[in-house]
Parts: C-alpha cells; structure tokens; sequence
C-alpha cells in the first residue's frame, strides 16, 4: 500500500509556500549514506549555493537539520553565554520568540519594542546600545507576524560600533527580498527552507561571519546545546567530514534541487518577481475597500498582512477560501488574531496568476459574508499594476501549480 496522495492547495501564508515538482522529485531520490562521498559532493554543492544567496564569502554557511526557528536557537546558542548583555529589538511575535530563547541562554537582556506593524528607529538602538556591553543585537527582518520588512544596514554599523554582533532573522526573507549578509555587515544570519527558497520544512540555512565565527571560538565554555553546537557542525560540514548526527538525506536534495532553481532564476529577477507581484496584490487589496496593515514604505513583499474588515468574520472567510477555492491564507497571530489575514507570496507562489486568482477568490467569498465591494475592481487594479510595473507585463514569469 502506498500513502494517501494529498491534493495540492495553493499555500498563500506565512510557510511552507508551494513546492516545485523539480524539488518534490528530488526527494524521491534512492537513499545514500551521509558519509557516502556522493553525499559530501551534495553538501558541498549546498554550502556554496547558500553563499550565493545568503551573498556571503563566510566559510561557516550550511543547513542546520531543524525548521527556521532551530536556526534562530543556533545562533542565539552559539553566541551568548551566560550572562552575556544582549538587546533583542521586537517589531512582533517571531522578535518575543528570540527574547524567549535568548533568556533562556542565561542572556543578562535588554529589549526594545515598537508596536507591531512599525519599524525600529536606529537611533533607539543607538540610544539603547549606548548602555554598554552589549555583545549582540538581534533583530528579525521580515516580521511575518506583522508584516514589517525591517531594513538591517544600518542597524549593523550600529551595533559593530558598540562591539555588538548582529544576529539577522531572514526566515521570510532569504530568496525572496535583498538579504546581503558580506555587504550590510550581518555576523550571524538564518533562515528556513520552507518560505521563500521554495524547499519543504526541515532545513534551516544559516551563515557565521569570520568575527561570529572567532566568538564562537573563544567562548568560555561550551555551547549549552551538544545538537546546536557550531563548533561540531563544521567539521562535519568542512574538510574533516567528522560524523556528527544522521545528516536528513533527502531534505539536503531537495534543499540543493531548491536553491539550483534560484540560481537559475537569477536572485535579482527573483527579487523583482516578489517585488512585483507583492504591488500588484496591494493595489488589488486597497482597490477592493480592504485596509493594508502596514504603510508602503516598510511593508514586507512576501508576506502581506491586511485587515479584516467590520462585520466581517476572518476565520469563516479562511476557511471559505480553503473549502471553495483551496487556498490557504494565514490568520493572525498573536496578538493579531482575528484583526488581520496574512497573505504569503513567497517562491514560486509569488506569480501574476495566484495574485490574480486570490484576489478573484476573495472578493466571492467576501460577498458572501455581506461585505459590500466593487465587482471585479481587486483583479482590474492588480492588472493595472502589472501593467506599469518597471519592466512591463509582457515579461515571461515562472508557472504556479
Ligand atoms: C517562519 C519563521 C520562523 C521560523 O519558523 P519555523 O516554523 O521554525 O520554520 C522564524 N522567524 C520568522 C520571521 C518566520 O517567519
């Protein structure tokens, strides 16, 4: 007997994002042992092609076995040690989760919050790192709870002059918008496989900068997690190839196969394609009375956080969207339940043809639920802004489903 085959539904929240049938393929393939030299040729071939996106020369880049938020517990574990100073900067829930981990790490903590949906001001960092002593700054730079895209550059030259590493969450980022790890000056950065690099859960890809790299080297004592510890994991991800744990064999192909596709996409044009279909999807959203949760300077592409509107019940609109159309849209969390839909566009869900469909879908099941709205004008906008989108319409994008 053969599992039960599930019919493909069109993820359009936070994570996991649809997956290419190149990378669903790839996870078929026959198994090997994780020390098989075949298999050392797969790791290398991910690290390097990590660096490509992660735009890093760092030696210490590779997948941690675990979802995205092992990568934020490897980087938070790795660098602090007990009562080490460190300043967390929240703009949601995925910043509270760092706060939690970091605390647990025995981090003596500072945490500088704005309401969710605003960006931080460097100067509060500044003004915050000022204090002294501190040995990190983390921050997240998509907030997918809010939708916030929180830009990080400047706050790295901050936190470098205050002799703080710079810890970046790019979990909703990496592959979908900018993540310049070499040129913005990002110590320690991570990121999940299972958003915009369009590969299943189960990876988190992650980058050490040389001085990320000496502090971990100079610790005082080990890292407080045996699994986490990147000082094991590079010998078995370098030269020595020292058996650690049971690498996830078909995960790391399917992770390779993923990030070959972004390669062969280019990251640029990837970048304009979330860009694009993000605006497009805004413009049909506003066009349709519905209010966007974050103002255009600082909102976040992949993930779009729109208000549900009065009168309207957003979980019954969720779960119309899932049985009628089978889309699958995210709720809100945290303190945002119930107030806000999440709208993933991330890998190859970030097309014309899902951004067109969504908003078609919305507006029926949004009429059934008595809201009032214009007919057709969500898709009508959304074309418009395609059409004088810098580049044009006519530009040939990636197929979806
Ligand atoms: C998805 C996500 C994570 C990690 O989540 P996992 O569910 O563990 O993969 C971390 N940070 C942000 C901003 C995310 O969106």
């Amino acid at each position: 007997m053969t599992g039960g085959k599930e019919r493909e539904k069109l993820l359009m929240g936070p994570g996991p994002s649809n997956v290419h049938p190149r990378v669903l393929a790839s996870l078929a393939s026959p198994m090997i042992g994780h020390l098989d030299p075949d298999f050392l040729e797969v790791m290398n071939e991910v690290r390097d092609l990590l660096r490509l996106v992660f735009q890093t020369e760092n030696r210490l880049t590779l997948a941690m076995s675990g979802t995205g938020s092992a990568g934020m517990e490897t980087c938070l574990v790795n660098l602090i040690e007990p009562g080490d100073r460190v300043l967390v900067a929240v703009e949601g829930y995925f910043g509270e989760r760092m706060v939690e981990m970091a605390s647990r790490c025995g981090a003596d903590l500072t945490v500088l919050r704005v309401p969710w949906g605003e960006v931080l001001d460097p100067a509060a960092v500044e003004t915050a790192l000022r204090r002294g002593g501190h040995r990190l700054l983390a921050v997240v730079h998509g907030e997918t709870s809010a939708g916030v895209l929180q830009p990080v550059e400047e706050l790295a030259a901050i936190a470098h002059r205050h002799g703080a590493l710079l810890v970046v969450d790019a979990a909703a980022t990496l592959g979908g918008v900018p993540v310049l790890v070499d040129e913005w000056g990002i110590d320690a950065c991570y990121s999940g496989s299972q958003k915009c690099l369009g590969c299943p859960p189960g990876l988190a890809p992650l980058s050490f900068s040389e001085a990320a790299s000496r502090r971990l080297a100079e610790r005082r004592e080990p890292v407080r997690s045996w699994y986490l510890d990147l000082s094991l994991l590079q010998s078995y991800w370098g030269r020595d190839r020292f058996y650690h744990h049971t690498a996830p064999v078909s995960m790391l192909f399917a992770l390779r196969e993923a990030l070959r596709m972004v390669a062969e996409e280019g990251l640029e044009e990837r970048f304009r394609r979330h860009r694009e279909n993000a605006r497009a999807l805004a413009a049909g959203l506003e066009a349709m009375g519905l209010e966007l949760f974050v103002p255009e300077t600082h909102r976040l592409a992949t993930l779009t956080a729109v208000r549900v509107p009065a009168g309207v019940d957003g979980e019954v609109v969720r779960l119309g969207m899932m049985r009628e159309h089978r889309i699958d849209m995210g709720a809100g969390l945290g303190e945002l339940k119930g107030r806000v839909w999440r709208i993933g566009l991330m890998g190859m869900g970030a097309s014309r043809r899902n951004v067109l469909f969504f908003l078609k879908s919305l507006e029926e099941v949004l009429r059934r639920q008595g809201f009032e709205l214009p007919e057709g004008d969500g898709v009508r906008r959304a074309d418009e802004a395609y059409a004088t989108a810098p580049g044009g319409r006519l530009r040939v994008e990636g197929q979806t489903s």
